[in-house]
């Protein structure tokens, strides 16, 4: 069987260490022939590492023809039913795709129990240990920013990213609250939030 050929763009956490560490495992099946990443030393770390090309600007994928699209894999798996459906971010984002699942098909919760749109976006509607799971959906799905089916990413949109995301800082404990987040590029304080 021929081994479907990946970029895979960004090195960072997950580019490198989650998306190039598991799909290196798989070296039978995948083949990683180019990254793409806007630093230097990340695309120095991956021609040592992997072995493939690199590239600053994604746009110099496009040049490319051997790459086989990442939507065509995520298609072929959930065509084939596959053990488990695939989901690629391009497909989240693309004119046709599926938009983004969060708050809408999906929620996130994590270890602790906070419920979170998704696992990208650090922001909590609440606890189950704390409140019933139906009412923090209820709670996350009347959010003016969160209720409706978005058709694209909210945590690649700048303006979701200027309202919500920027106002965090290092030392905040992650997710947050969305009590404290009130949507314009600000955080309140939690001894403000937990007096109302
Ligand atoms: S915010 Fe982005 S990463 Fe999270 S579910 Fe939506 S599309 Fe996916």
């Amino acid at each position: 069987m021929s081994r479907i050929k990946l970029a895979i763009l960004g090195q960072g956490r997950s580019g490198r260490d989650i998306h190039a560490a598991n799909l290196s495992l798989l070296k039978d099946l995948y083949e990683i022939v180019a990254v793409v990443d806007p630093l230097p030393d990340r695309r120095e770390r991956a021609a040592a590492e992997i072995g493939c090309a690199t590239y600053a600007d994604y746009r110099e994928l496009l040049g490319r023809k051997d790459i086989e699209a990442v939507r065509a894999l995520a298609d072929k798996y959930n065509r084939d039913s596959a053990p488990f459906g695939v989901t690629a971010q391009a497909q989240a984002n693309a004119p046709d795709g599926g938009g983004c699942f969060g708050s809408f098909s999906q929620f996130y919760m994590t270890c602790y129990g906070d419920i979170d749109p998704c696992d990208f976006n650090p922001v909590s509607f609440g606890n189950v240990r704390n409140a019933p799971l139906a009412e923090i959906w209820k709670k996350m799905v009347s959010h003016p920013e969160f209720c409706g089916h978005r058709m694209s990413c909210r945590m690649q949109s700048q303006r979701y990213r200027r309202m919500y995301i920027d106002p965090l800082t290092d030392d905040e404990v992650l997710p947050v609250l969305i009590d404290r987040l009130p949507g314009d590029g600000t955080i309140l304080p939690k001894e403000e939030v937990a007096a109302k």
